[in-house]
């Protein structure tokens, strides 16, 4: 799910990346690219559009932000605006105050309601609870047997019809689970319901009947994310017609386009609650929309590195070691401070790993190491400030003081230096390369 989008948008971004201002020219491009992506993956166009609107009203106005080049900063706008159409928050289940909660689900046949309550029965089951399933779909062949079959699997309690009655009155079923539910001491009760190929009144009619009769805390949309545009006339359907307080989308596993997840609740207004992502009872979990949309986005961790840099960066700091690497003047002490700014962004592994393209960098990325950099700060740390400041002043004997001070041999010291002064000379010549 979501690959060719995410290729599509990563490509889009990147391209911003290599470029040092972004005049609005660039934006407009890119926001263009960004736009045939989210087609292509089956969004609503009207999501499209204000999703557009608003990345390029954002970037051309972004104010210039020192912690972060104009590239970042308009990765940062479309992540932020991802999470916004997913639905910002994560909404948690909401549990009724006096038990039993009611969870009602609702949606076409096939989306995977049946599948779904067994996971929410186990997902429930782990965090404490007791919950019972009811079989309200007295419609398909099956449907009894196969609740009953993942209520089993969960290990609940599943309460249905007694066979043999022929059909059943789904709302009597549904009444009764309630008062059985309060009787034995369930805490949640879930609720599935009949579903059809398609929409149609009668469908709506009993989903609704249903509804009055056990007047759920939650009523939760299902809805198959492979089904693409369709995806958004159910869910309107079902708003009219029933009603429901979340949507949970299924068979995020699939390799469709993905566009169900990124219309739905910009459409419907309803958040989206749980995401499904394959045939086992575990595959199931809370939605979040800010991981869902560093997932689309595709760039690894980035955006955490993103924020971890604005929030580590010291524009006075950075200025003057700007200024000072563009002259040959930089000292042991800025390399010290630069140092320790970007150590507090975390185990400096950990940085590396998010950026994207690490995963083939890891056995590089395992020889990082923070004990490293600690013995790095701890042989500038025996230093004298005048030696910091003039690393040219180290001599044979000064070199010996330091390794013995800070426990290290004197090659440690000998490399440190000598690699400074390198990266020193090579800054420099850059810099001056760069105009920076
Ligand atoms: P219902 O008619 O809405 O009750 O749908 P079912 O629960 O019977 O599911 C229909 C089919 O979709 C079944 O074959 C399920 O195994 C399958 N299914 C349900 N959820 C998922 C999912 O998240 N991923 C995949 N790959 N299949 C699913």
């Amino acid at each position: 799910m979501f690959d060719t989008l995410s290729d599509r948008l990563t490509a889009a971004l990147q391209t911003l990346t290599r470029k040092g201002k972004l005049s609005d020219a660039d934006i407009d491009a890119t926001a263009r690219e960004i736009r045939i992506a989210l087609l292509e993956a089956d969004v609503a166009l009207g999501v499209v559009k204000t999703f557009i609107a608003r990345i390029k009203e954002r970037a051309k106005g972004a104010e210039v932000s020192q912690a972060l080049n104009p590239a970042q900063q308009v990765i940062k706008i479309v992540n932020e605006e991802l999470v916004g159409i997913l639905g910002g928050e994560t909404r948690r289940l909401n549990l009724a105050k006096n038990p039993p909660t009611v969870i009602m689900l609702a949606g076409l046949q096939g989306a995977g309601k049946t599948t779904l309550a067994g996971k929410l029965a186990l997902w429930l089951k782990k965090q404490g609870h007791a919950p019972m399933l009811v079989a309200c779909d007295l419609q398909r062949p099956n449907a009894v047997t196969q609740l009953q079959v993942v209520g089993e699997r969960a290990g609940v309690v599943t309460f249905a019809p007694e066979p043999g009655n022929g059909v059943g009155d789904p709302v009597d079923v549904a009444r009764r689970a309630i008062a059985e539910a309060k009787h034995a001491q369930h805490d949640v009760v879930v609720v599935d319901t009949a579903g059809r190929l398609g929409v149609d009144e009668e469908l709506m009619k009993q989903a609704a009947d249903i509804r009055d009769a056990v007047q759920p805390d939650e009523t939760l949309f299902v809805v198959d994310a492979m089904i693409g545009q369709d995806a958004v006339t159910t869910a309107e359907a079902f708003r009219d017609g029933v009603g429901f307080t979340g949507v949970v989308l299924t068979k995020l596993d699939g390799d469709a386009r993905g566009g169900a997840a990124l219309s739905v609740r910009e459409v419907t207004g309803q958040p989206i609650l749980f995401a499904s992502n394959g045939e086992k009872l575990e595959d199931f979990d809370t939605f979040h929309p800010d991981r869902m949309a560093s997932r689309i986005l595709g760039m690894g961790d980035v955006l955490t590195l993103i924020e971890q840099a604005e929030q580590a960066f010291d524009q006075d700091q950075a200025e003057k070691a700007a200024e000072k690497l563009s002259s040959g003047q930089l000292t042991l002490e800025d390399f010290l401070e630069q140092m320790l700014a970007v150590r507090k962004m975390g185990p400096i592994g950990n940085l590396l790993g998010m950026l994207p393209g690490a995963g083939q960098m890891k056995d590089q990325l395992a020889q990082v190491d923070d004990k490293h950099l600690d013995k790095l700060q701890a042989i500038i740390r025996g230093m004298t400030p005048a030696e910091r400041d003039n690393p040219k002043m180290i001599n044979g004997s000064r070199r010996l003081r330091i390794a013995n001070g800070s426990g290290v041999s004197v090659r440690e010291v000998n490399d440190l230096v000598n690699r400074f002064f390198e990266a020193r000379k090579m800054m420099a010549q850059m810099a001056g390369r760069f105009g920076f």
